[in-house]
């Protein structure tokens, strides 16, 4: 069993939605279940809307789901499993102050050692909890570090091994009742048999500490990671909210279409047989163990070029209803400006040029008048140079007073791709175009 963990609390970014498809890919590999849980337990932090916006993205990338569950329904599980910890001493109530706390972490610094907590309050008794719910003593429920050291398996990373003093006593529960990150995350994927945790980096300092919830809550099933590297800017920082390229609503927004961020994503840091494949062509193939430990950067110049080659295999009709039309040709005609653009924003803005109404450029404003006459009065031609002859022999025009005003004419453009190669897909709107 596999899960993507997202919490409602910002965009998704192309770390997140690499996370999604990877989890997505290896659970119909492996032929099991694939669930996505929204981490919602953190009220604070979480913002309305973004879990829909999630869903909607993963949607869009056609990442289904088997099942799908908000952390916070558990609630009640955890507060259950934090007292249950607690009844057989694995775990014990603190009551430090987050001041002392705070004094704790600033002589810590002060020492320049790494801040470990006290252990003040390690030896409290469970029968302490009537008494703090009684005189209304704000606590916390804190797990008991482990007596020997926690190893994981990590496919990408190899074996990580931390000490017990790394694990630390750290908090399960909160003041208010809800669970930490760690205990929830531990929680749930015991309850729903995840067997392979898939996740971006930043949380391997959490990985042990996880181990540790599910081992003394008694679960024997071992767990395998899967750290994926963190995805680096152009400058070799993380990429964060301040790159654009990071969120996937603003490269959708772009032009880029999910078969070629899919197609890049699993690419990034990645041994592949080909550059260019689609999510069912990498489920045949993909392997973990073939992702690279260190970070990927981040190449939108790449990202152009995979999302030229998937418009170029793009069935013509189906990028024809991208730009609003309903047969083949203008997904033809697409195709052709894939020459200069690389979006299917650049291809609109090109194809727009063609059917907006020409404005004419003044040093070509009488040929184009000429042109347009000639045109507005013959029949459609089915040959280009047959059309292109015949306005030639029309106009009396030569060289570049024909050619340019004639392409301005055509396309509202000065430059571009051959006419003879357009043309076959633009006659049939001909007196549309020149309008
Ligand atoms: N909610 C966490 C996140 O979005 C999930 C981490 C995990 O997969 O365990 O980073």
């Amino acid at each position: 069993m596999l899960r993507f963990a997202p919490s409602p609390t910002g965009d998704m970014h192309i770390g997140n939605l690499r996370v999604a498809l990877l989890n997505y890919l290896v659970a119909k590999q492996r032929n099991t279940q694939f669930i996505v849980r929204i981490e919602d337990t953190d009220k604070e932090r979480n913002i309305e809307g973004k879990d829909q916006e999630i869903l909607m993205i993963l949607e869009k990338f056609a990442i289904t789901h088997d099942q799908l569950f908000y952390q916070s329904e558990n609630l009640h599980i955890h507060q259950t499993l934090a007292i249950r910890l607690l009844e057989e001493k694995k775990a014990f109530v603190c009551t430090c102050t987050p001041e002392q706390l705070d004094l704790d972490r600033d002589k810590a610094k002060q020492d320049n050692i790494a801040y470990r907590y006290s252990g003040r309050c390690a030896d409290m008794s469970s029968g302490e909890l009537v008494r703090l719910k009684e005189q209304n003593i704000p606590f916390v429920i804190r797990l008991k570090l482990p007596d020997h050291p926690i190893a994981t398996h990590d496919i990408i990373k190899g074996t990580v091994e931390v000490s017990p003093s790394e694990v630390d006593n750290f908090v399960i529960l909160r003041a208010d009742g809800t669970p930490t990150y760690n205990f929830a995350c531990a929680c749930d994927d015991m309850l729903t048999g995840i067997n392979l945790v898939i996740r971006g980096e930043d949380h391997m300092s959490n990985t042990p500490k996880q181990a540790h919830i599910k081992r003394l809550l008694g679960y024997e099933a071992d767990t395998e990671y899967a750290h994926l590297p963190i995805i680096l800017n152009t400058e070799g920082k993380k990429m964060s909210k301040r790159d654009n390229a990071s969120s996937i609503k603003w490269l959708l927004e772009e032009g880029f279409i999910p078969d070629a961020i899919i197609n890049y994503l699993l690419l990034l840091g990645n041994k592949t047989p080909t550059e260019i494949f689609t999510l069912p062509e990498a489920a045949t193939w993909l392997k973990l163990e073939n992702i690279s430990k260190s970070p990927a950067r981040f190449d939108i110049d790449k990202l152009r070029f995979i999302n030229r080659e998937h418009l170029k295999r793009m069935d013509d009709i189906r990028l024809s209803k991208l730009f609003g039309f309903a047969d083949s040709d203008i997904g033809k005609l697409a195709k052709i400006y894939l020459e200069e653009a690389s979006t299917t924003v650049e291809l609109q803005a090109k194809i727009k040029a063609i059917f907006s109404p020409k404005i004419p450029i003044q040093e070509w404003k009488t040929e184009m008048k000429i042109l347009k006459e000639i045109i507005n009065n013959a029949p459609v031609f089915d040959d280009y140079d047959l059309f292109k002859n015949h306005l030639l022999s029309q106009s009396g025009l030569k060289g570049k007073s024909f050619f340019k005003p004639f392409r301005l004419v055509l396309t509202g453009a000065e430059h571009g791709p051959e006419l003879g190669d357009i043309y076959p897909y633009i006659k049939s709107y001909i007196l549309e175009i020149i309008s």
